[in-house]
């Protein structure tokens, strides 16, 4: 695709990001920013967020500031803002004060596109006098508030500094404020717009739904430790986090799996700042592929490329779980999320609960363990469950990516049993726990039973067919189905409600899964072990490069001291894979790579892309399987056609890209395709007939791959003009006069 053809939003989202098109809501959000209107933008994490603030800040005039309450988060942003040639920015604490002075002066002269800090410092007299000289100066385009439901004691990171925020808003009235965060409650949604005065704000509110996370439910026993590892062992190289609840946990996994081969470090509070730091520093970097974590490890980590999230222990509740799982696949890319349940890890957390001092708090601890340990037992799309807690409704019935909706489990007809156990709490008088209604049932000799006389209750010993973890299921699956009620004042003393009722009745009939564990483990063992490696989607060969791919972005990153996401995130050498690019025209079409990229990347990409497919004779530049080898596009067409009306006019390629507001690069890819093509082009206008003789000859000697020609010809000869020459070459070749040619 050529970048002229867009339309200018687009075609600024293709220069600077790489990105071929918009995800869902970004457009919009980025034109209401640039009509200079006040936003809330909710959108789930991964859902591209920074770019709706980030786009618009390219495009006005002045300059953007960007609150964010984390270092490591601005660090991460204007990583990759630099990497895309965009001129970006922090002022925080780790800055020295000579560079301050130096990133501010910047700002004043107006280099600037965006500057990071955070509200603290926003809020300082000097940072303050700092913008109103800014707004004098070059002006201030917008106000970009991350994470922005810091603000709310409703959310679950609230920061007081937030609050006074508010006080820019009054000292710029015309200052466009955008507000972004992931957390969607209403209540959240409220403060945001009341605290910042927001004006008449457009609301963006996207779907919560990730549609390329796989989510599944294991029961967690003596085979899961197994399981993790075939889930590890296939994809060797593929970032994972998994999440245990204690520190003890988190060690003794990541022990475990070292010792099985699994390359694993820990992360938790218990570790020094140093260590910790490091740790989550070689996850990032690709250093090591598996992160052992507790809850403390995560926020404002913006690795996209994480490909599974497994939570080892139960998470505490259902928005931590969907936050923390949601740090898999932000790149889009498939990726997994698994959770490994047992009762066992249930009781652990009810213990946990029972001491906490507080009444209510231990009610709300053990109501969000209720849902969690539902969604576990559930055999509905776990989508729809994670979904309906934000209030949003899945459309459809199957999701078609999680294990529910592609393994249904069978379940199984248990009305009489369950009549059973409700008519035995009724007998107790509804005042007694679980425990006692089974030991009831199956006619156990406690003492409690003794003493309540319960032994000659007509349902005692009625249950004596079925074993205690039978009855405690059927239990549990009355209580998920609002078929029964327990308190939650700390005694879980199971209450009958009128839907109980309607069972006892005979109004309403019992439904229950059958046992998941052993159905499932031997059912679609085979499916999950492969899935990991399937998220890549290459074929063999291409697979090989694109190992040797990562190893070259790694390399590179390493030498600027960056994450290798930073350089490309997967989808771009999986696509370079596949596509195997060798023009500037096809390196600059693969999904990821914007003009900085493009000038930074082509010659080290194609290269190592061209050697690897001349050592095993393989065709290069093979045409993407998405995009068929269809027509070009007319407008591309005539983009190269206006190029050389302007060429024949007698204009140098200088003066073509002046004209059209194209880059010199863009024209030269435009001439080289032209030749390519056939069109006559006058060569010796575009490079002088002494040095295409030289060139002609490197070629002569060294053979038509680019990187050997360059390098014998040194610094003097620009790539442009090599490339130009080539392709004349080329075409002379074709048409059978080359050694002619050539030798003149
Ligand atoms: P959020 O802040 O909402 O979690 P980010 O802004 O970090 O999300 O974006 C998540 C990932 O998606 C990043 O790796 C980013 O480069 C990528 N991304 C954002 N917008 C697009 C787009 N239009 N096309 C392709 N990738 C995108
Ligand atoms: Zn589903």
């Amino acid at each position: 695709m050529l970048l002229d053809t867009l339309d200018p939003i687009a075609q600024a989202l293709k220069q600077h990001f790489g990105h071929a098109d918009f995800r869902a809501g970004q457009r919009e959000v980025v034109e209401q920013a640039l009509a200079g209107l006040d936003q809330l933008v909710l959108m789930p994490t991964g859902g591209g967020k920074s770019l709706t603030y980030q786009l618009p800040a390219l495009l006005l005039p002045g300059l953007t500031v960007v609150v964010s309450p984390l270092i490591a988060l601005m660090h991460d942003q204007v990583n990759r803002l630099r990497d895309n040639g965009i001129a970006a920015t922090f002022i925080n604490s780790s800055t020295t004060p000579e560079e301050r002075t130096r990133r501010e002066q910047a700002a004043l002269k107006g280099e600037l596109k965006l500057l990071y800090v955070a509200p603290e410092r926003l809020l300082s007299e000097g940072f303050l006098g700092l913008l109103d000289r800014i707004d004098e100066r070059v002006g201030l385009s917008l106000l970009a508030i991350d994470e922005a439901h810091c603000i709310s004691e409703w959310g679950h990171d609230f920061r007081p500094e937030y609050r006074k925020i508010v006080q820019v808003r009054e000292r710029y009235p015309q200052l466009p404020v955008l507000c972004l965060t992931a957390t969607a409650t209403e209540r959240v949604r409220e403060d945001i717009v009341r605290q910042l005065a927001l004006k008449t704000p457009h609301v963006h509110i996207a779907s919560f739904n990730r549609p390329n996370l796989y989510y599944e439910v294991r029961s967690k026993d003596r085979r899961s430790f197994a399981e993790l590892l075939d889930l590890f062992g296939e994809a060797p190289d593929a970032s994972a986090i998994v999440y245990c609840q204690s520190r003890k946990s988190v060690e003794q996994l990541a022990e475990r799996l070292n010792e099985n081969g699994i390359r694993a470090l820990p992360y938790h509070a218990g570790l020094g700042a140093k260590e910790r730091s490091n740790h989550q520093e070689r996850f990032i970097c690709d250093d090591v592929p598996v992160l052992v974590a507790t809850v403390a490890f995560g926020m404002g980590i913006g690795k996209p490329d994480v490909r599974a999230v497994v939570h080892y222990d139960l998470p505490r509740n259902l928005e931590g779980y969907y936050q923390e799982s949601g740090r898999a696949g932000r790149d889009g890319q498939p990726a997994k999320c698994l959770l490994f349940f047992s009762h066992g890890d249930r009781a652990k957390v009810e213990y946990m609960i029972a001491q906490k001092p507080d009444a209510s708090e231990q009610r709300i601890a053990r109501q969000q363990l209720n849902q969690v340990v539902a969604y576990a037992e559930s055999t509905i799309c776990r989508r729809r469950i994670q979904l309906g807690y934000f209030g949003e409704v899945l459309g459809g019935e199957n999701c078609g990516n999680c294990d529910n909706c592609l393994s249904p489990v069978a379940s199984e007809e248990r009305t009489v049993d369950a009549q059973k156990l409700l008519s035995c709490v009724a007998r107790c008088q509804e005042r007694f726990g679980m425990r006692h209604i089974v030991d009831v049932l199956r006619g156990a000799n406690s003492q409690k039973i003794q003493e309540r006389s319960h032994d000659k209750l007509s349902t005692y010993g009625i249950g004596k067919d079925r074993s205690e973890d039978e009855w405690l299921r059927l239990g549990r699956a009355l209580l998920h189905q609002g078929l029964l009620t327990e308190t939650t004042d700390g005694y879980s003393v199971l209450k009958l409600n009128p839907r109980s009722w309607e069972v006892l009745q005979g109004r309403q009939s019992v439904l229950i899964a059958q046992v998941a564990s052993t159905q499932k483990a031997s059912t679609t063992g085979r499916q999950r072990r492969t899935q990991l490696r399937e998220e890549m989607q290459l074929p063999a060969e291409g697979e090989d490069l694109f190992q040797q791919l990562r190893q070259l972005r790694k390399r590179l990153a390493d030498e600027q001291g960056v994450p290798p996401y930073v350089v490309f995130p997967d989808a771009t050498l999986v696509a370079m894979a596949q596509q195997r690019p060798q023009s500037e025209a096809q390196f600059q079409a693969i999904p990821g790579v914007g003009h900085r990229k493009l000038e930074a990347y082509f010659t080290v990409f194609t290269g190592a892309i061209r050697t690897y497919c001349e050592a095993r004779n393989l065709p290069l530049a093979v045409a993407s399987p998405a995009q068929p080898p269809k027509a070009r596009p007319e407008l591309e067409v005539s983009s190269h056609r206006r190029t050389l009306e302007l060429f024949e006019r007698g204009l140098s390629l200088e003066a073509i890209a002046e004209e059209r507001s194209l880059k010199p690069n863009t024209i030269e890819n435009h001439l080289v395709e032209l030749i390519e093509a056939g069109e006559d082009i006058d060569i010796d206008r575009l490079v002088q007939p002494g040095r295409r003789s030289l060139i002609v000859a490197a070629f002569h000697r060294l053979g038509l791959p680019m990187k050997p020609v360059k390098e014998l010809l040194g610094e003097a000869y620009s790539y442009g003009e090599i490339r130009l020459v080539r392709a004349w070459l080329e075409r002379s070749d074709r048409e059978n006069s080359f050694i002619e040619k050539g030798a003149k």
